[in-house]
């Protein structure tokens, strides 16, 4: 169970690697993982001494109620070297420290590398990492990368290609959080583990698909990075697109790695590549003004810090997905996604198709001509865990009324609070080797390739910002969107 291996975090004492990379150590750690064999190499610009590291740590972990005896042990096995990116001289006496602690601990030439640092930074470090002869030719060299992945489909492939000429495709592990969350992992479970589900799995009996990743917060601090990215780029190429494949993939021939990511390349290249006129009439973009939730009030995108007065970058998505497929045809698949929204939400709604006829409308005199609620399976992702099917019952009492009934399954509080984190098991797949819950290069570039075509028919026309209230669900066109269908959101907090 235990697993020998060093970790050198680059950007050891950025806020990733101190929120969310000790503690999901630690936790390997307590789970034992983690034991006598493993290292950790935090490397960033600050002069820090070993000592001053490991009561940072430390105190990233405190949260986990670690004994004192724990809390020395752990942090004893963490090292830290004072470290430019460019500079060649720093990689050697990284060289000499990774050779040492590989003795030390009895490592056997196992490497993670993790890059918690600003994606300019990938190119040079891996290169160094092969000139200066870090990469151990005894054991494994594994390189975990952050988003983002390039800011475009050229970009991205440019990065690629530095990354790809010391590492190999099996051995880069791009994280998409999402893809550690339970519920993330679950939506394979309910569609494969269960009957009814994936033999109805399909246009003849799903009318579409909902996908909504909705934040209260807004652009809070990160003001600089998301003028750069967007809801867009932060959200859509990545995690929505991601969720996307999971739900339109065909059946993997089991349920591994390569099949997994085969079967989830395949539902991305079938997803319609928008010219700039489907993309004007299919996705919809708005940026939050000021407004008020719950008594308080929240001030517009622009006058947030480090946003431009006039910006012009959107902080929610709407849009349309069709798939080109046999299974496919004609559904949508509507995603949505924004920052100060009216309440924080992952979830996703397949709403099922009507019955051919309504055969109970007769006993229901007001609701005569009617069709019936539809089928509707949600699952929700985050905050709250599990998933809800609403169907048809019958009202209690004389004749054949019907009302909408809801199967409601949630993960209870203490279930979830000790359930793996998204970091902690995306960083034990890494010492497995396993990349299933990771982005392969097909998928990230299948994904910049539809998100950039609708980036550059945006880029081409100015619109009116702000155009959504902070605290709402996003502007009107999103809902006209699925209006002009004859659809609407299923999920309208
Ligand atoms: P951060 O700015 O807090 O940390 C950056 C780290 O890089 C620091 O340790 C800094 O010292 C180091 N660094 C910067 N320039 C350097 C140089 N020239 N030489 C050596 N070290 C240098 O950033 P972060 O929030 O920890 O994010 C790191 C990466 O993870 C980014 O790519 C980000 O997009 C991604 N990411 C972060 C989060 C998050 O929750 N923070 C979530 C998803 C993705």
């Amino acid at each position: 169970m235990e697993q020998a291996a060093l970790f050198t975090i680059f950007g050891g004492t950025g806020d990733l690697a101190q929120r969310k990379l000790y503690p999901s150590l630690f936790r390997l750690y307590k789970k034992g993982n983690l034991a006598e064999h493993f290292a950790v190499i935090g490397t960033a610009r600050r002069p820090w001494s070993d000592d001053h590291y490991r009561e940072i740590v430390c105190d990233k972990i405190k949260d986990l109620n670690p004994t004192d005896e724990e809390k020395k042990d752990f942090a004893s096995h963490f090292y830290y070297l004072s470290h430019d990116v460019n500079d060649t001289k720093h990689y050697d006496q990284l060289k000499d420290l990774s050779d040492k602690l590989d003795e030390q601990y009895g490592l056997q030439g196992n490497r993670i590398y993790y890059l918690a640092m600003a994606p300019q930074f990938f190119g040079t470090i891996v290169n160094h990492l092969k000139s200066q002869g870090i990469l151990t030719t005894t054991g494994y060299n594994r390189l975990v990368i952050e988003k983002p992945f390039g800011f475009d489909y050229d970009s991205a492939a440019e990065l690629n290609q530095q990354i790809r000429n010391v590492f190999p495709e099996e051995d880069i592990f791009r994280i998409d959080h999402y893809l550690g969350k339970e519920m993330i992992q679950n939506i394979s479970v309910i569609r494969f583990g269960n009957n009814i589900f994936e033999s109805l799995w399909n246009n003849r009996y799903i009318e579409n698909i909902q996908i909504t990743f909705s934040e209260a917060l807004g652009v809070e601090d990160r003001g600089g990075y998301y003028e750069q990215s967007g809801a867009l780029k932060d959200m859509v190429q990545n995690h929505i697109l991601q969720v996307v494949a999971l739900l339109a993939m065909e059946v993997p021939t089991s349920f591994s790695n390569s099949s997994i990511r085969q079967e989830k390349v395949k539902a991305l290249e079938a997803i319609r590549r928008y010219s700039s006129e489907e993309v004007l009439q299919n996705f919809v973009r708005g940026q939050y003004d000021a407004g008020t939730l719950d008594g308080k009030d929240f001030v517009a995108y622009h006058d947030e810090p480090k946003v431009a007065e006039d910006s012009l970058m959107e902080t929610f998505v709407a849009g349309k997905f069709l798939i080109d497929n046999f299974r496919w045809s004609g559904i949508p698949f509507y995603i949505r996604t924004g920052k100060r929204m009216t309440e924080k939400g992952t979830r996703i709604n397949i709403v099922f198709k009507q019955l051919p006829v309504n055969v109970f409308n007769f006993e229901q005199e007001e609701a005569k001509g009617a069709d019936l609620p539809q089928n509707i399976l949600t699952i929700y992702i985050q905050p709250t865990e599990g998933f809800s099917l609403t169907l048809n019952g019958k009202k209690i009492g004389q004749g054949f009324n019907t009302e909408p009934v809801k199967l409601d399954f949630r993960q209870s509080a203490e279930v979830t609070e000790n359930s793996p984190e998204a970091y902690e098991k995306l960083l034990l797949d890494a010492l497995n080797g396993d990349a299933t819950n990771f982005s392969h290069w097909d998928e990230v570039a299948n994904s910049w390739e539809i998100v950039d075509r609708i980036r550059h028919t945006w880029d081409k026309t100015t619109p009116g910002f702000p155009n959504y209230a902070a605290g709402t669900m996003g502007p009107q066109s999103a809902f006209d969107l699925l209006a002009k269908n004859g659809h609407e959101w299923t999920w309208q907090p």
